[in-house]
């Protein structure tokens, strides 16, 4: 009898778990990937995307269905909706098709790779809703971004100094960019957090510190689409474009509370050292709806494959293994186009050159490639 894996999630750690799996050509085996979106996209370049001319759709948006067809037919099928209730008991999830039908999954395995949202739900940052939906948020920060003479960034961790960054590099010299931090030190306030404040202010980017944000509102006196920032002190900045990058919220709305984090809310899904599910059976989690030890990218590549293996294994009968994370931990922010901050295990430093060529170049867009050719799995 044929065993269905399904996948939750066709971004960069639902996608690399399927691909992983495809590629073996397990007999019996049908791998079902569940996306709200019908394009993988490359979030990460999303803080250059917005800087008009600088980044082709095509560069960070590819068709899920040409990654899936490389394998055979009747291997894979490719559902585009969202899944909206899961049952871990008798083994089934909800799916709201993008046609409005709704379709009941069985599966064998189940892997939640449903990944975090901004709390934005209109900024690019991520991919929350179709691929009609994420390239209107694109296209529309950008043409705004073009427009602005104001910009007000907040949020001071690694996607805020990133977009201030890029910002910075493009119109440091003609328009206004405030970086707000609600601590004292961006970046929460480790290792490089002096290096990106330097490299920000090099770039012109004012950095407005113990600033949290209370409150957005439209400038009605101002017109012209203004949008009023009040900070928890009680200031005020009216700018012509607010770009939020704060926090993460974990796509997890349709699993049932039990199997989520009560952590201060965090609602992530608990999983044990093999990236199962705590207290289900043959339900795998990985990447940013685990967010454990953190929410990255590397840390999302190494769950997937160590997922997938696991899969493969339980599949066969055999025992899986405990996950693997990265040999070490990397935190690297391109500051513009030219420089970069990072460090390596919170003890190395890495020099400006350094992070530009591993990340800040490309914004790794070239690694968009082995999720459509499969490479990358
Ligand atoms: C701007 C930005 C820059 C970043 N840069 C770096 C970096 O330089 N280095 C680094 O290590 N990390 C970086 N990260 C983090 C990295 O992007 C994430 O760790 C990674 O995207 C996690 O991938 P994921 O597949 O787990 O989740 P996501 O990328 O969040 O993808 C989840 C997918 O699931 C879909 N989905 C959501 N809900 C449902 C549902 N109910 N049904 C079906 N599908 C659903 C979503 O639409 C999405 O396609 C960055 C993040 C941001 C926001």
């Amino acid at each position: 009898m044929t065993k269905t894996v399904v996948i939750l999630g066709g971004s960069v750690a639902g996608l690399h778990v399927a691909h992983a799996l495809l590629k073996k050509n397990l007999q019996d085996v049908k791998v079902v990937l569940v996306s709200k979106n019908t394009h993988f996209y490359w979030n990460l370049a999303s803080v250059r995307a917005i800087i008009p001319g600088q980044i082709k759709d095509e560069d960070i948006f590819q068709p899920l269905e040409t990654a899936l067809s490389r394998y055979p037919a009747d291997s894979w099928e490719l559902v585009i909706g969202s899944a909206r209730a899961a049952d871990f008991d008798t083994k089934t999830v909800e799916i709201a098709r993008a046609d409005n039908t709704v379709t009941i999954l069985p599966y064998h395995q189940l892997v939640l790779a449903t990944g975090a949202r901004s709390t934005a739900p209109d900024m690019p940052w991520k991919a929350s809703g179709s691929y009609a939906e994420a390239l209107a948020s694109l296209h529309g920060t950008a043409a705004r971004v073009a427009d602005a003479k104001h910009i007000v960034v907040a949020g001071a961790g690694g996607t805020g100094i990133e977009v201030a960054g890029e910002l910075g590099y493009e119109y440091g010299k003609t328009k206004e960019i405030i970086l707000l931090c609600s601590g004292d030190k961006v970046a929460g306030g480790h290792g490089v957090a002096a290096a990106a404040a330097n490299e920000l202010r090099k770039l012109n980017v004012a950095i407005k510190y113990g600033a949290r944000v209370q409150e957005t509102r439209p400038a009605a006196a101002e017109g012209g689409g203004k949008t009023e920032v009040i900070l928890a002190n009680g200031e005020t900045l009216t700018t012509d474009l607010y770009l939020p990058t704060t926090g993460l919220v974990p796509n997890t709305e349709y699993i049932p509370a039990r199997f989520l984090s009560a952590d201060a809310g965090s609602h992530t899904v608990l999983v044990d050292e093999y990236l199962r599910v705590l207290d289900a059976e043959n339900v795998w989690a990985c990447g940013d709806v685990v967010s454990k030890p953190r929410a990255g990218f590397f840390i999302t590549q190494k769950q997937a494959a160590s997922v997938a293996k696991n899969v493969e294994a339980v599949l066969a009968g055999l025992a899986p293994a405990v996950a693997k994370g990265p040999p070490v931990d990397i935190f690297a922010c391109a500051v513009g186009r030219g420089r970069g901050v990072g460090r390596i295990n919170n003890s190395i430093r890495m020099p400006s050159i350094m992070v530009w060529a591993a990340k800040g170049r490309t914004l790794a867009v070239p690694m968009v490639k082995g999720y459509i050719d499969g490479s990358v799995a």
